[in-house]
């Protein structure tokens, strides 16, 4: 079984971890699941807040910029320029 967020492997130390928890662990890390529960609720709460467009636009602009703080290792060139 693979992490939900990250695709890491799953490693379980007891032999019976659906006996002790009620269902099967479905993250690696606290932090997994952390960032699964807030995100969760982020998203439920920011559904029932009444925002006007300015902002709506500063909530846009921050959840962008936790977005572009993921670093990708390869750069992908879409330049249709030929050398
Ligand atoms: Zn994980």
């Amino acid at each position: 079984m693979k992490c939900l967020v990250c695709g890491k492997p799953i490693i379980f130390n007891d032999k019976c971890y659906r006996c002790s928890f009620g269902r099967p662990k479905t993250y690696c890390s606290d932090h997994c699941r952390d960032f699964t529960k807030y995100f969760n609720a982020m998203v439920k709460h920011l559904d029932q807040i009444e925002l006007d467009d300015e902002h709506k636009r500063k909530i846009r602009g921050d959840i962008s910029r936790v977005g572009n703080s993921l670093k990708f290792p390869t750069i992908v060139d879409f330049s249709t320029k030929r050398p």
